[in-house]
C-alpha cells in the first residue's frame, strides 16, 4: 500500500528546535511520505530550523512571526506560489510571560492576557482561515493543547485560559470549515521539557506528578504525540473533527489514585 501521506503537501509551524513538539510530528508525517514546508520565528531560530527542515527533504522555509499579520499573508502568498495548494497544517505555537507562568492567575495584566491570547489563540484562527483557502481538496488543520484548559494546573494561569479558548476555536472552525471537508482538532499534549514548557514554574514538579500518577506511569515522548498526529493529519481520522485529542498517558481520567497504588 502506498503511504499514509504520499501526495500530501503540509505547513508546520512551532519547530524551534528538536525538542519541539512539532517536529515529532513533522518526522512522523514525513516517514509517510509527506512533503512538508516550515516557519520559523525570527533568523536566531533559522540556524535552528534550517538543518532539521533539510534533514526531511523540505527546502521551503519561511519566516513566520504570528503576531503580524502582514507576516502570515506572506507565508500563505509563498505557499500558494510555490504549491497552489494545501492539505494539512501544523499549529504548535504558544507565548505568555514567563514572570506569569508562576504565582497567581488572579494578578494577570492585561498586557500579557492579550498577547498570550493572539499568539496563543489567534494565531490559530488567522492561519486556518489562510490555510482553508489553499485546501482545495480538503484538508486537516492540527493545534496542540494542554490539559491546564480543562483543569486547574499550578502556574500555568492565563495560558490555561488561552488554551481553553484555543480548544473552543477548534470546535467553532470545524463547523466553519466542515462543508469543505476541512477536518480542524487539537491534540492534547502531556507535559513534555521543551523550550516553551522551560518557561513554566516548578515544571519539573509537574512531569514528575503526571509520570507517577497516569495510568502508563510514563510521560508522553515525541514519538507518542507524532504517531497521533500522523493519525489526525491523515484519512485515517477522516471522520473526526472538532475534537481534542489527549495524548497524556491517560493522566486527563484519573480521577484519585487508590490508597494502595504501589508506587510514591
Ligand atoms: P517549543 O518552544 O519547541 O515551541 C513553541 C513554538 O512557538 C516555538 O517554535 C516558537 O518559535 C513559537 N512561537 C512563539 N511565539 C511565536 C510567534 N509570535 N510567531 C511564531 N512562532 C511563535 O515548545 P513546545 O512545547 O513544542 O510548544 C508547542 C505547542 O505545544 C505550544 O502550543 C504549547 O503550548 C503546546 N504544548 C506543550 C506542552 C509541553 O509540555 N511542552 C504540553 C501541551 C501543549
Amino acid at each position: 500500500a502506498a503511504p499514509l501521506m504520499a501526495g500530501k503537501k503540509g505547513l508546520v509551524m512551532g519547530v524551534a528546535n528538536d525538542r519541539s513538539i512539532a517536529w515529532g510530528i513533522a518526522q512522523a508525517v514525513r516517514s509517510q511520505g509527506a512533503e512538508l514546508a516550515f516557519t520559523y520565528q525570527g533568523e536566531a531560530l533559522e540556524k535552528r530550523v534550517r538543518p532539521l527542515a533539510e534533514s526531511v527533504g523540505s527546502s521551503l522555509l519561511m519566516p513566520c512571526d504570528v503576531s503580524d499579520e502582514a507576516s502570515i499573508d506572506a507565508t500563505f502568498e509563498t505557499l500558494k506560489q510555490q504549491w497552489g495548494k494545501l492539505d494539512f497544517l501544523v499549529h504548535a505555537i504558544g507565548f505568555s510571560d514567563k514572570e506569569e507562568l508562576r504565582g497567581r492567575y488572579a494578578d494577570t495584566s492585561l498586557q500579557n492576557f492579550l498577547t498570550t491570547m493572539h499568539i496563543s489563540v489567534y494565531s490559530f484562527t488567522s492561519v486556518a482561515r489562510r490555510a482553508a483557502a489553499l485546501m482545495t481538496d480538503g484538508g486537516s488543520l492540527l493545534t496542540l493543547t494542554y490539559y491546564g484548559a480543562e483543569r486547574v494546573m499550578p502556574h500555568y494561569n492565563v495560558m490555561g485560559v488561552a488554551k481553553a479558548a484555543l480548544e473552543a476555536s477548534v470546535r467553532y472552525l470545524a463547523v466553519d470549515l466542515g462543508r469543505d471537508n476541512i477536518r480542524v482538532n487539537a491534540l492534547s499534549a502531556g507535559p513534555m521539557k521543551t523550550l516553551a514548557a522551560s518557561g513554566i514554574g516548578d515544571f519539573r514538579y509537574i512531569l514528575k506528578w503526571n509520570q507517577y500518577n497516569s495510568p502508563l506511569k510514563r510521560n508522553v515522548t515525541l514519538e507518542d504525540i507524532g504517531g497521533a498526529g500522523l493519525y489526525l493529519l491523515s484519512d485515517l481520522s477522516g471522520g473526526v473533527t472538532g475534537e481534542t485529542h489527549h495524548v497524556d498517558s491517560g493522566y486527563h481520567v484519573v480521577g484519585m489514585k487508590a490508597v494502595d497504588a504501589p508506587d510514591i
